[in-house]
Formats: C-alpha cells, structure tokens, sequence
C-alpha cells in the first residue's frame, strides 16, 4: 500500500486521486496547432507544423550548424554566420514581383552575393554592419539564395545567439519562438516511450524534459534524446526486417567440399585474390554452409573485384547442383556483368544465359524452360529475371548488384522463386562506400563485408593541388611531359550546376584556350553533354584509340570511360567538386601500366581537395566527407531514409547511433515482438513512425 511521503501512514483512496500528479495526455500534443493569420498557418503547414506535437518537435538549429562560405557547394543548403558589407534592393523586371534585395555578406573565410526575394524592406532593415544569420542555398558565380534569415549579435559563442528554427516565407523564425514559448508547457503531457531502465543506460533525460531543454535550455541535450529516440526506431524497424526475413524459410545448406570452386580458383583465376577477397569468401563459406539464409552486403569500389567474390557464392550453388541469378539495375549493365562473368567462369562446366527486356522472345522461352527444369545452373538479367514465369528448379543463390537500386519488393520476389519452404541465400553489392554509422542506418537489415585492398596491379595515383600560377604552370608542363612520352590526358571543366548548357560553353571555351595557349603542339578534342549522342561517341572512341592527345571534359567522363593510356588528368575549379566527385573522376586514369598524376587546379586551403589529395581510399574519403558535409548532402543518402529523420544527424550522432543499435539488438533478444508492457509505448511510437504495417510479414 502506498503511504504518504516519509510516513508510514497509508493513504486512502480519496487521497491518492487527489495527489497532485500530473500525469501525460499524449491528446494534448494531438490539439491542432491554431496560427493566425490564415497566411502564417499556411507556412507552418508547408513546414509540417499542424499540431502542438509538431511544434515541439520542430528544434531550433544551433551555431553548431553553421558553416564557413569557404567551405559550401553549389547547390547544397547550409547555414552561414555573416556580416553585411553592402545592400541594396533592385526592382525585377518581370511584373507583380517584388523588388529584389542584394547583400555583399562575407565572413573571415570569403563573400557572396545573398539575394532575398519578396522582402524589399530588408535592405533597411538589414543595413551594413548587421550580422546575420543565413540559411539558402549557394547558387551560380558566388550568388547565394537566402531561405532563412534573422539578425544575430556581434558576440560570438552561446548558442542562443543563433538559435533559431528553421522558417519560411511567411512564418519567420521569431514567430515560431513565439508560437514555442506560447505552448511548451504541453511538453508535460509527452508520453515517454523509453524504459527507464534504457534511459538510465544510455544517460538520457526523459522526454518531456528533452522537449523542454531543446527550446528553452541546454538545446544539444534535448536534442541528443529525441534523436535517440529516432535512431531507435529506426533500427527496431530494421532488425525486424531481418528478423522477417530469417523466419521466412530456411536455406538450402551448401556444404559439400569445395571441388569446382577449388579447381576454379587455383588452376583458372588468371590472379590471386586480395587478401579481403579471400576473407570475404570465407565468410560467405561458413554463411552458405548453414540454414539461415545469408543476407549480407559486399561493399567496395568500382574495380576492388566484387564481382570475383560474387562468383564464388554462384559457383558454391553450382557445385551442389543448385541454380544461381545475377540481377543488375540496368541492361547495360547486366550485358557487361554477363560479359565479365562467363570470362571468368570455368568453361563448360557452368551452363550461362543472359535474360533482359531486350531478350528475343523464342531465346527467353527457352531460357525459360532451362531454368525451371534446372538444366541452366546461372542466369544474369535485369528486373526482367522478377517476371512471374521465370521459374527455377533449385534456386540458392542471389547477388544483387547496385541493390539500392531495387526496392524490398523486388527482392522479395526473388526470394520466392526458391524452392518451396525455403530462403535463398542473397549477396547484395554497393560500390559506394560509406561509413560504418551510415551504412547501420541505410543497411542495418544487413550484414556487410568490406573490400578496401584494390587488387594488385592496379597503379597509384599521385595527387597534388595547384593553386599558384607556378603550381600551374607546372602543372601544364607536366601534362606535356607526359603526352611527349606517349601517353594522354583528361583535362575537366568546372562544374556548372545550373545548367548542362553552360557548363558546355564554359568546356568549349576552355578547348579552345587550350588549343591556342598551353596545348597548342597537341592534338586537343572535346566532350560535352550538349554534343549529339553519336558525335559523343565517336570523340570518345577516337580519344580511346589514340586519336587525340589531350581531352577536354565536363563531367560527362564520370561514367564508363577506360583508356588504360591517359595517365594524368586536369580538375579545373576542383572545389566546385564534392569528394566523390572527385574520386569518382580520378578513377578515369591509373587503369594502365603507367603512374598517374592528378591535379586538382583550386584553393590549398580547401578541406576537400585536401583530403582527395591524402589518400586514394575511398571509404576514409566517405568518412571525412560526412565529417564536412553532414549525411545530407553525400551522394546517394538522401533517399536512404536518414531524411525521414527530423532530428537526428550524421555526423554530430555517430555515437547515438551506435547506442541506439545496441540497444535495439538488446531489446530484439528478449522481446522482438515488443509485447512486454514495458515496452507497449515502444511499440506504439513504432507503429506511428514506421506504419502500421511493421509487425507484418513483407509482401511478397
Ligand atoms: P568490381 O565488381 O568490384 O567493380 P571486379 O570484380 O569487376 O570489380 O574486378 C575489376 C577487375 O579487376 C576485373 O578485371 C577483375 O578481373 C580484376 N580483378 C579482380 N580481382 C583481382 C585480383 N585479386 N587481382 C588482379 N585482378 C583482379
Ligand atoms: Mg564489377
């Protein structure tokens, strides 16, 4: 029985109910957000703010967001901390728009042009001398289109400062603090969906308390938590992915000894493998060897011999009499694949076709037959392979190339085209690396292996950045050097967000520079993406045949280009790059039996270039992009499903992550069906976030 506090007194009933406790009513976060005037309600809409829960959700950003002016890209939204050097407004020509405001802002790093639109009276407003804090986006030639704004002091330090959330046009950050201030006692009836005992573990406040200090307190802190809970979710969400998938069915066990795969390797591989090749092949051994269907990821570069490990997963179904499929994204692809694989295999002994939207439908029909009597063991393709009557005999293994590309559901079906009652084993590949924490949180339904070791023979490439006329200078005579001795070079142009056009004049331009000036005794070609397909191909082939010495590019050259002889090439306004960017266009050159060089024309002091300049590793050159950029703006994230995260962010939440996977995989080992009381809030908030649907089984 309760008693009353440091008595021993019990309390009646009548004393308990009328205890003065406060307990939470989540409806009171449900209520409608009411903002007046129609006009501003329509902004927090576009905002996603309709009820006090959203609200309270919608954090301020801190300083610690801000960036530097030096260190933003075209095209990507920051925040910068700014002083105003000059404003002015200028009227628009077009009719009913408002005059525009220009603003010189600059910080201790460099200046933009920020332009403001509909908001004439801030070039008042905002006179010389103001600080400023901006969020937009870094447009064409140095011009910066601000989204948000609001003044902030000349002091730097305390986060309050800059403290403001995120706006827009019709709702300004100001508002929103008002709006805040007006209902953060609602904060209170927040229902808390973490255990105690997990609170405790992980050192977080609870909820309330986190809503509470993220606006008006220690705004990391609270931040910290409701992050947490994001990341948590998230991760539950993906274990019970895998979780489904393991209780779908077992998988055939492939465990006999290894006799094609032995005799493969040691008399036919023309090479020996990486030392990761072979410990990627040794994990897919003992994961073969067992019921539970594998379900991992290969990760590695263009080049770092995924393929060849993939092969051995098919080759161990082949050996056991068992049929293996190859899926890639795209036709193009899946010819080249089906190209390499049948290199690579060992002759007669594996029986291979080739199955795409493009296959004659009398070659299909019986690729058909031979796949669902088992006379074919392989078979390479595209989405084709998904089609209901392609059927197998005994299917085992999957490899699913570029698996981003497809969606669980494509997956699933291939999982369904094993033999009845069974799972079989998947191979997912990527060759986009990324770090450690993105890929728990793009692939945590996944278990992955690296390949970092480029095989052997592959040439370094020396980078260097030049920045200095001499450096320049330099580095031209350089290129001569090397196109006296034979070889060919790749000259890129800047990157030209805006428009494919004009990144093609500006290439154009440099062509011709070039012929004039720097390259005149050598024979110069063009590429562009204006050009017409065929005439691409052709400057193309004749580049790769030797028909030219020198190429001038934009990016165009990122994709599918090798020509084993051009050993050096040329990055104009490398800064404009982002890192993969620019890792992905070194890989054009060190393909031959000669040393390449790099030279990436930009700022010394530039982190990027920087960083593609010490190292050619393209897993730390992952990580330090997160480490500048943030998991936003890294190719390929935005539709990983970290931009349903409202709070949570890469990098600042490296170790949350790994706190919340540990305890989502602690939690899944004595509860995977979140049915314990304590954990009924859990399953809630899970449901809400992921749908409803997440206790279900994945369609097939
Ligand atoms: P990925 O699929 O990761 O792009 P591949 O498996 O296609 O890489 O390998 C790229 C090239 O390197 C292929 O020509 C392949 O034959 C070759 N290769 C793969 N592994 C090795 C190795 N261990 N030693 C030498 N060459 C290799
Ligand atoms: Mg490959």
């Amino acid at each position: 029985m309760p008693t009353a506090f440091a008595t021993t007194d019990q309390l009646d009933a009548a004393q308990m109910l009328g205890a003065p406790l406060r307990w939470a009513r989540p409806s009171a976060l449900a209520r409608p957000l009411k903002v007046s005037p129609q006009k501003a309600a329509e902004a927090a809409a576009t905002l996603g703010l309709t009820t006090v829960g959203d609200l309270l959700e919608h954090l301020p950003r801190d300083r610690r967001e801000a960036r530097t002016i030096a260190t933003l890209t075209p095209g990507e939204g920051a925040t910068v901390v700014v002083e105003v050097r000059s404003i002015a407004s200028r009227p628009v020509r077009r009719a009913g728009m408002k005059p525009l405001v220009e603003a010189v802002v600059a910080d201790e790093t460099g200046m933009v042009k920020a332009t403001f639109f509909n908001q004439p009276w801030l070039a008042r407003k905002y006179p010389k001398g103001t600080r400023l804090v901006l969020h937009g986006k870094l447009a064409a030639r140095n011009a910066f289109r601000v989204e948000g704004h609001a003044p902030t002091s000349e002091s730097t330090g305390g986060a309050e400062e800059v403290a403001h959330y995120p706006a827009t046009i019709g709702l300004s950050s100001t508002q929103i603090l008002a709006l805040v201030r007006a209902h953060l006692a609602a904060a209170h009836d927040a229902v808390d969906p973490l255990p105690a005992r997990a609170r405790r573990l992980a050192g977080l406040p609870d909820r309330a308390a986190a809503l509470v200090a993220a606006h008006a307190g220690d705004l990391e802190a609270g931040r910290r938590r409701l992050a947490f809970d994001e990341l948590l979710l998230a991760q539950l969400s993906l274990l019970r992915r895998r979780a489904q998938r393991r209780a779908a069915g077992t998988a055939p066990v492939l465990d006999q000894p290894p006799a094609l795969t032995t005799r493969w390797r040691e008399e036919l591989l023309p090479f020996a493998l990486t030392g990761d090749q072979r410990a990627a092949i040794a994990v897919l051994d003992s994961e073969l060897a067992q019921r539970r269907p594998m379900q991992r990821l290969l990760m590695g570069e263009v080049g770092s011999g995924k393929t060849v490990v993939a092969l051995h997963a098919i080759l161990r179904a082949v050996e056991h009499d068992a049929q293996a499929v190859f899926m890639a994204p795209t036709e193009v692809l899946a010819e080249q694949h089906f190209a390499t694989l049948q290199a690579l295999l060992p002759g007669e002994a594996v029986r291979t076709a080739l199955l795409t939207g493009s296959t004659p439908a009398k070659r299909r029909a019986d690729t058909l037959g031979k796949l669902a009597s088992g006379e074919l063991s392989f078979v390479v393709g595209t989405h084709a392979l998904l089609e209901p009557d392609v059927v197998f005999d005994r299917l085992a293994v999957v490899v699913v190339d570029e698996q981003h590309r497809f969606g669980v559901r494509q997956r699933a079906t291939l999982d369904a085209k094993a033999p009845a009652g069974l799972v079989p084993h998947v191979l997912h590949m990527t060759a986009t690396p990324i770090p450690r924490t993105m890929a728990l949180l793009r692939y945590g339904d996944l278990d992955i292996t690296a390949l970092r070791e480029l095989p052997k023979g592959r040439r370094p490439i020396t980078t260097h950045v030049a920045s200095t006329d001499a450096e320049r200078a330099r580095a031209y005579e350089r290129i001569r050097e090397e196109l006296d001795a034979g070889r060919q070079a790749f000259v890129v142009c800047p990157l030209v967000e805006e428009s494919e056009a004009l990144a093609a004049k500006a290439a154009t331009v440099e062509y011709e520079r070039l012929r004039g000036g720097e390259l005149a005794d050598y024979r110069v070609a063009l590429l562009h993406g204006q050009m017409r397909p065929r005439d691409k191909q052709e400057a193309m082939a004749a580049f790769a045949a030797g028909g030219a010495d020198v190429l001038v590019a934009t990016t165009v050259i990122e994709v599918g280009v090798d020509v084993p002889n051009a050993t050096v090439m040329l990055v104009e306004g490398a800064e404009r790059f982002g890192i993969s960017q620019l890792h992905q266009l070194r890989g054009r050159i060190g393909r031959g039996e000669h040393p390449s060089s790099c030279l990436l024309f930009g700022p010394k002091q530039s982190a990027r270039l920087r960083a593609v300049e010490g190292t050619s590793d393209g897993f730390e050159l992952a990580r330090v992009d997160l480490e500048l950029r943030g998991e936003g703006e890294i190719a390929g994230t935005r539709q990983s499903g970290l931009a349903q995260f409202k709070v949570a962010r890469l990098p600042d939440d490296v170790e949350l992550v790994e706190a919340a996977r540990v305890y989502a995989e602690a939690l899944f080992e004595v509860d995977p069906e979140l049915a314990e009381p304590e954990h009924a809030l859990l399953a809630d908030a899970l449901a809400a976030a992921h749908g409803e649907t997440w206790l279900q089984p994945l369609p097939a």
